[in-house]
């Protein structure tokens, strides 16, 4: 336990609901491994306080925030600056305090290019599958034309609303779930960014044709909970490797820790506290 005392800064997490939030325990583990003499709390913040919230923590000179659900594009007019990456986005995850108010980034994008250089993943000019239009989908899709994806194949329930999301970048084709076979035949990196198969619904997958797990030979499923989905089971029976979403987890909080503190925190760390969360 570290000692806390009129030194110690103050850093966070709002949301609603925010209990079962495992940001606290990451960013509390970074702080104690790099003697900084600062926590990490939980803010249980409802949408109708959303603004007061915001203005309160900067008057209370708390140095940073992480936003989770259901405030990630609400806190945008909150923020007094708006990274780049954040805007294109649509979505900020990092509140950073600077004059005058905060400025919002989103690590979600950085936590899955990080995640996809640890494994060695490459995206230039690969053809890439997306399942999934909601927001941490249009984080990825950000970060794969960032690294240069030569097409993306975006498939989702509501096909309107992908459409709407990404229906306008030239490289991208939308799709429905049952018409995956339009996808032309070869070899794919897949990325499952829909919420089907997360714990308790385990047994869940939001695509179960065989023939579709033949076109992907590389696969990251954003869920961690459980540690191998359904989705990744299939990936590796037809002979693909295929990662969860841990790392990128990971990864966003240590670009926020790293954004929060101005100060890199250092491969073995970042290694011991994979170990420790995937213990
Ligand atoms: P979201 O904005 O609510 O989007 C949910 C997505 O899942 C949408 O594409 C939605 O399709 C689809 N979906 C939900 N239920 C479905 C069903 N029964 N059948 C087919 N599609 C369904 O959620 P999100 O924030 O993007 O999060 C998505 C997943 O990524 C969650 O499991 C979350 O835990 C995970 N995630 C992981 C990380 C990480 O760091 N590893 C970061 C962020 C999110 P429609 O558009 O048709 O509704």
């Amino acid at each position: 336990m570290r000692d806390i005392d009129g030194k110690t800064r103050v850093i966070g997490i709002i949301g609603d609901p925010i209990e079962h939030t495992g940001s606290p325990a990451i960013h509390n583990f970074i702080a104690e491994k790099l003697g900084d003499n600062v926590v990490y709390v939980p803010f249980h913040v409802k949408d109708r306080r959303l603004e007061k919230a915001v203005e309160g923590a900067y008057a209370l000179d708390i140095d940073g925030l992480n936003v989770t659900v259901p405030h990630k594009i609400a806190v945008m007019q909150y923020v007094t600056e708006l990274d780049d990456a954040a805007l294109s986005i649509g979505a900020v995850n990092t509140l950073v305090r600077i004059r005058g108010g905060y400025k919002g980034y989103n690590t979600d994008f950085s936590g899955f290019m990080r995640q996809l250089d640890s494994v060695d993943m490459q995206v230039n000019g690969r053809e890439v599958i997306m399942l999934g239009a909601g927001g941490a989908a249009k984080a990825v899709m950000y970060s794969l034309q960032k690294l240069g994806a030569e097409h993306v194949y975006v498939l989702n329930r509501n096909v309107d609303k992908a459409k709407e999301n990404f229906g306008k970048a030239g490289n991208v084709t939308v799709l429905g779930f049952d018409e995956w076979k339009q996808i032309p035949s070869g070899k794919y990196m897949a990325v499952q960014c829909t919420s089907v198969g997360l714990s308790p619904d385990d047994n869940d997958c939001v695509i179960s044709d065989d023939g579709f797990f033949e076109l992907v030979d590389e696969a990251v499923d954003l869920i961690y909970r459980p540690k191998e989905t359904v989705f990744m089971k299939k990936v590796a029976e037809h002979g693909g490797k295929a990662y969860n979403g841990l790392r990128m987890l990971m990864y966003q909080a240590v670009s926020s820790y790293e954004f929060f503190m101005d100060r890199e925190v250092p491969g073995d760390i970042v290694e011991a506290l994979y170990h420790e969360l995937d213990s």
